[in-house]
């Protein structure tokens, strides 16, 4: 028997959320964010899980995009950091694969550019990030670069948002982009998970849900599901070992937990060389069987334990769910101090995917 532990993939929650998503920005086309192997969920299965319904892709690598050409994805598909050399332009160019345009250097490739298909530019605007973008005072004269080659069509212009998720907002930088995106004439798109299902007035042409897709909440203030969404990966190991321990005895590495009555704990076949955080503290809830408990001492790197005092029935064998279907992702993100986010994308490729059918 292969190790107890599986990530269960549910392509059907995806496509629901796909769904719920793009219904928050009714009159655009929503873009599915499916960089970093879709948030952990397998880029090329969500691709094809959601093939009939997305009106494009948003993906990082190249290599990542032309994988999803070849398996015969053909909706349109955007780089969010467009092109890393003068090779990919044209790679990007031939395979009908857009990019984003953020700085004067990928301009100097597209004036190099020689092809039959035109590259699909969306012009990038450093709104207030100051990650990626040209500053909207530079912003016009690189679209007027952009324009006068005829190997490069620009179609889009874009933001990316920094406060979208919390009271902040975006305001700020709304008011920064919103008056230069207008005159260009182009497409708009500015809102990721948060503007999407928040900020209504930045919905634009295009939005690039990401992080809901996947069932997860960009918010502080709800999970997933208060927002109408199903989790995306459920993550679960059983138990291969049980102890009873008396009033003194200590629990793992660092002896961090010692016990003030007599105990029975669980032994799970998951820890951190998995992707479950190393850093949450003893009692980070756990479903024991469906049955709400929680974690006791550190997690290992193969094993964390559990508590089993108040579950009489459960023993070698009990299912334990780490996250995912009945706990969200967001408890658990909070009892590491991350996000949701992070933990998809931490899990470990020698955790078996399972996948439930779209
Ligand atoms: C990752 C990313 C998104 C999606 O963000 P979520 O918060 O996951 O919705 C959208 N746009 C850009 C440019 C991104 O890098």
């Amino acid at each position: 028997m292969t190790r107890p532990i599986r990530l269960e993939i549910d392509l059907a929650a995806i496509r629901h959320n796909y769904q719920h998503s793009r219904q928050q920005a009714p009159g655009a086309r929503a873009y599915a964010v499916i960089k970093a192997d879709a948030y952990g969920h397998g880029a090329l299965e969500v691709a094809q899980a959601l093939a009939d319904i997305a009106d494009g892709f948003a993906l990082l690598n190249l290599e990542d995009a032309l994988r999803l050409r070849r398996a015969g994805i053909q909706q349109p598909m955007t780089l969010l950091e467009g092109a890393f050399d003068l090779e990919d332009t044209v790679r990007m160019a031939e395979n009908r694969i857009a990019g984003a345009v953020h700085s004067p250097h990928q301009i100097a490739w597209l004036e190099q550019l020689q092809s039959d298909l035109p590259f699909e530019a969306w012009l990038k605007v450093n709104s207030g990030m100051n990650r990626l973008g040209f500053q909207p005072e530079a912003a016009p004269a690189a679209m007027d670069r952009l324009r006068a080659h005829p190997a490069v069509k620009l179609s889009t212009i874009m933001t990316h948002f920094a406060t979208a998720d919390d009271a902040r907002g975006v305001a700020g930088q709304w008011e920064k982009f919103e008056p230069l995106a207008r005159a260009s004439g182009l497409a708009i798109s500015a809102a990721n998970s948060a503007a999407t299902f928040r900020h209504a007035h930045t919905h634009g042409d295009a939005v690039r849900p990401g992080i809901t897709l996947y069932g997860c909440s960009p918010f502080d203030d709800v999970n997933g599901p208060e927002l109408g969404l199903k989790p995306g990966m459920t993550l679960s190991a059983d138990i291969i070992a049980v102890q009873h321990i008396q009033p003194g005895e200590i629990v793992g590495y660092g002896a961090t937990f010692q016990a003030e009555r007599p105990m029975r704990i669980g032994i799970v076949a998951c820890g951190y060389a998995d992707g479950y955080p190393r850093v949450v503290p003893s009692g980070t809830p756990v479903l024991v069987d469906g049955k709400l408990s929680g974690t006791v001492g550190r997690v290992s790197m193969d094993m964390l334990v559990v508590d089993l005092s108040a579950l009489p029935e459960a023993g070698i064998g009990s299912h334990v769910t780490l996250w995912g279907q009945g706990l969200p992702i967001e408890t658990i993100a909070r009892a590491a101090g991350t996000l949701g986010y992070e933990l998809m994308c931490a899990i470990s490729t020698r955790v078996p995917r399972h996948y439930l059918p779209a």
